[in-house]
């Protein structure tokens, strides 16, 4: 006779082990189904290694802003499991979290598997069986129940399910958007998921001789058509496929939006708090105190680390060879311009493969927010990337696992 479990949990990602974890403290018999060899691949790749495990943005109006069209929905699941409670979890299982800038709060080893391990110690009970090398093929439902989950021909029998499969950003991680077809076949209606924090893709070759090389503080402005449409300041990193870096990622979603109406350019500003004349005043102070040299012997003095031969390389050929003392003001001007307006060519938003998070999913209007249970199968509960939520990087994705895997594991 096979064993029939109260709760059967598919996907052992950061909501899934938040899941059973918590269900396994209630008494409830678990069985986690994950199709990987190891489980939480994503969760140790998360903030380059890092894991921005939460935002510690203390005011709950605030913090729940950024999920957008969302907020509403997710107050009554933030009262039951918060940010704070996220906090209070991982310290209390013996790792400290410290708070970095813009409230991003990181394990104070600075390492994702650290936070695995806590999830791994979490689900390590003996209320819980674990099955890697589990892929879900098949959900059986009769009327508006699952009645079965199906492995490799063999059938698992649950009370409840739980869906934690996760998104489509990084596929290899074991995230391959089967949730939203199983989804879709079980009466939810899916958005269609798009990589949204996600790496932009440029045509210029200055951009990917770059690769590597991160400037901190910089404005970069959005065009469509010629037009400006916004500016973001922060960090951006230059990679051999585009722009990246955090500043980038919050705009992908928005980027991807003008990309709609026509050709997206950018410029980027390396002196984004000296206004033109300023920076022009400081770079004939370097030009006075260096007359005779050539233009490419003093440049590194009035160009950040690291974006030297990128500049040059858009400027005049002859210029680099030029002594200073015989530059035009023309081509001074043109150099400040330069440093003030670097332009980019925007192609598109780089693929699943680089996104951190890709959005669509299940409408939280389909879904019991105070429970995490659908609202068209009964004994269907929904975790994590699945949901459709938009929200920027800077710990909100795994906090919105946190919670919601909380939430589903006390209802299940
Ligand atoms: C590179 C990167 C960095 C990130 N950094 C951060 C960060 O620092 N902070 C932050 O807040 N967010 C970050 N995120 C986002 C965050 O990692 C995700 O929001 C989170 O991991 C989603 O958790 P989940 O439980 O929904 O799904 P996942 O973690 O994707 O887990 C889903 C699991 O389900 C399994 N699965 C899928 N299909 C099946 C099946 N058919 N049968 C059985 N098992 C299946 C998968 O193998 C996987 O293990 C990052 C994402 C990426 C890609």
């Amino acid at each position: 006779m096979s064993t029939v479990y109260d709760i059967i949990v598919i996907g052992g990602g950061a909501s899934g082990l938040m899941v059973a974890g918590g269900a396994a403290l209630r008494g409830k018999k678990v069985l986690l189904l994950e199709k990987n060899k190891q489980l939480g691949e994503k969760l140790k790749i998360t903030g380059g290694g890092r894991c921005n495990v939460t935002n510690a943005e203390e005011d709950m109006r605030i913090l729940l802003k950024n999920y957008g069209d969302a907020e509403p929905f997710l107050y009554s699941l933030f009262a039951q499991f918060s940010n704070k409670d996220t906090v209070i979890f991982f310290e209390s299982r013996g790792l400290p979290i410290v708070v970095q800038a813009r409230k991003r709060a990181f394990p104070h080893t600075e390492n994702a598997h650290d936070v695995y391990r806590v999830m791994e110690a979490y689900c390590t009970h003996p209320l819980i069986t674990i099955k890697i090398n589990s892929p879900v093929q098949k959900i059986v439902t009769q009327g508006n129940k699952i009645t079965q989950v199906i492995v490799k021909g063999v059938i698992y029998e649950g009370r409840s399910v739980v869906l934690a499969t996760g998104g489509m950003s990084h596929p290899e991680t074991g995230s391959t958007g089967d949730g939203f077809k199983w989804l879709t076949d079980l009466g939810h209606s899916v958005e269609k998921p798009t990589p949204s924090i996600v790496p932009l893709a440029v045509s210029d070759t200055w951009v990917k001789s770059l690769a590597g090389v991160s400037l901190s503080f910089m404005k970069i402005s959005f065009y469509v058509e010629g037009k400006r449409k916004f500016y973001k300041i922060g960090k951006v990193l230059f990679t051999h496929f585009g722009l990246s870096g955090p500043l980038i990622l919050n705009a992908a979603k928005a980027v991807g939006d003008l990309l709609h109406d026509g050709l997206v350019t950018a410029t980027i500003d390396m002196y984004p708090d000296t206004e033109f004349d300023v920076l022009e005043r400081k770079i004939l102070s370097v030009f006075d105190a260096h007359k005779n040299k050539t233009f490419k012997n003093i440049f590194k003095e009035c160009v950040p680390d690291g974006m030297v031969d990128a500049v040059v390389s858009l400027l005049p050929a002859t210029l680099s060879e030029t002594k200073v003392h015989s530059i035009s003001k023309e081509d001074r001007k043109k150099i400040i311009h330069l440093l003030k307006s670097m332009p980019v060519t925007i192609t598109g938003l780089m693929g699943y493969d680089r996104a951190v998070v890709a959005d669509g999913g299940v409408p939280l209007d389909e879904i019991d927010t105070k429970t995490m249970r659908s609202k068209k199968i009964n004994n269907l509960f929904v975790t994590g990337d699945l949901l459709h939520i938009n929200r920027p990087s800077g710990g909100f994705s795994l906090q919105l696992c946190w919670t919601t895997g909380y939430v589903a594991g006390e209802n299940a």
